[in-house]
């Protein structure tokens, strides 16, 4: 008789002919994850089990966080052979538990001999008598006890909910705007949820914003790195462009081409990494150049789609997922971003295409986002 984890994954299961991919991947996924522990992992029969861990707990909360699994469910493995040493054993798991309970048994072996109801009935009767604190509850049980029947037979009450989402590296790749802020790791963390592999790009305007601003894009990106498997972050010198914006163009417009440079950017960075499209934490009315028309004038620089997963959600929704995958923390430190640099006490807040463009033609564009590429420090999370 083992200790073992019982991994329950998601929506892989829709997938028909390609499933093998999707699961191949989410298998890698998971060893990735657990490597740190030592532990085992492999698939059988529609479950992922991993063995040889030291910190059952450690190593259970790590594989909530790979993106394509449903639940985690610390589980007894034992020989199927005997029925009664299954039912003693279900009996000592139910014995520390108190309310009402249903035992839930599933058979993948058919010539079990005998089937779900029976294994359902045969449990409840010694569960019942060997705890008499419990009492059954069919419809609202406070806790279920699962029977597996497979090569083995596996037991578990507790089953731990994980992140769901798709196996990340079978969905492309895309980069990611960091900002320091709360917004945009919550939106990267949305895309990379759907199995997409994400790199970060972050625009410093150094001495305006200090190491400790750089420092804490690069934690977040590590907390990221937790569900993305590692990512590669370029770190971007802004300076240069956002002084000589500072000079030459309107004030009202400058946050605007400010942002068209960062698009023009990142979309460089983009197609170093075979990347196919990017990703920005903006939602439609939160500041000036989150109107409808300014987003319409950053989206008219970029050759490839801008996701913005969060556009229709309030901050207090984000904030609440930002807290969940345990980026509110960083992102709350009060480092200032390049974006708080050289505001514009009025900025246009329905810009006209044509008047952006204009305002900009005074700067040598596409040197000034080749040589920001060019001074990229690349690091990897
Ligand atoms: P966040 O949106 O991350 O909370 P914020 O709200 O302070 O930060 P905004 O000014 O709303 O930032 O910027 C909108 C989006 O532009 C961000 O979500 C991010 O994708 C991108 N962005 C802003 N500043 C930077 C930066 N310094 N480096 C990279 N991307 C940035
Ligand atoms: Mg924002």
């Amino acid at each position: 008789m083992d200790e073992l984890l019982l991994v329950r994954y998601g929506e892989i299961f829709l997938k028909g002919l390609n499933r093998p991919f999707f699961l191949k991947t989410l298998v890698r996924n998971v060893k990735d994850a657990v490597h740190e522990f030592g532990a085992r992992v492999w698939l059988n029969d529609g479950r992922i089990f991993i063995s040889g861990f030291q910190d059952m707990e450690a190593c259970a909360s790590r594989v909530c966080r790979v993106f394509g699994i449903h639940s985690v469910c610390p589980a007894v493995e034992m020989d199927k052979g005997d029925f009664s040493e299954i039912t003693k054993k279900a009996v000592e798991l139910m014995n520390g538990l108190s309310g009402s309970f249903k035992v839930s048994a599933r058979r993948s072996d058919k010539q079990y001999p005998m089937n779900s109801p029976e294994i359902n009935g045969a449990i409840g009767h010694a569960v019942l008598e060997g705890c008499p604190q419990l009492k059954v509850d069919l419809h609202h049980p406070d806790h279920v006890l699962n029977v597996e029947i497979r090569d083995r037979a596996y037991l578990y009450v507790r089953v731990i909910p994980a992140v769901g989402g798709m196996p990340v590296g079978t969905s492309g790749k895309a980069a990611l705007l960091l900002s320091g802020g709360i917004d945009s790791p919550v939106a990267g963390y949305m895309i990379a949820k759907r199995g997409v592999e994400i790199s970060g790009v972050h625009f410093h305007s150094y001495p305006y914003t200090s190491d400790r601003a750089r420092e804490k894009v690069i934690d977040l990106a590590r907390i990221l790195s937790e569900y993305t498997r590692g990512m590669k972050l370029y770190i971007i010198p802004f300076t240069r462009i956002q002084m000589l914006i500072h000079e030459k163009c309107p004030e009202d417009y400058t946050t605007l081409i400010m942002r068209r440079f960062m698009m023009r950017i990142a979309q460089k960075c983009a197609e170093r990494e075979s990347a196919r499209a990017l990703i920005t934490g903006e939602s439609i009315g939160q500041v000036a150049s989150q109107t409808m028309e300014a987003l319409c004038t950053t989206d008219a620089v970029a050759d490839m789609p801008v996701f913005r997963p969060l556009i229709g959600f309030d901050k207090s929704e984000i904030i609440e997922i930002a807290r969940k995958i345990g980026t509110y923390e960083v992102s709350s430190l009060p480092y200032e971003d390049c974006c708080t640099v050289f505001t514009p006490r009025h900025p246009v807040t329905h810009p006209r295409p044509d008047k952006v463009a204009e305002a900009e033609a005074v700067l040598d564009v596409e040197a000034l986002v080749q040589e920001a590429v060019d001074h990229a420090e690349i690091l990897t999370v």
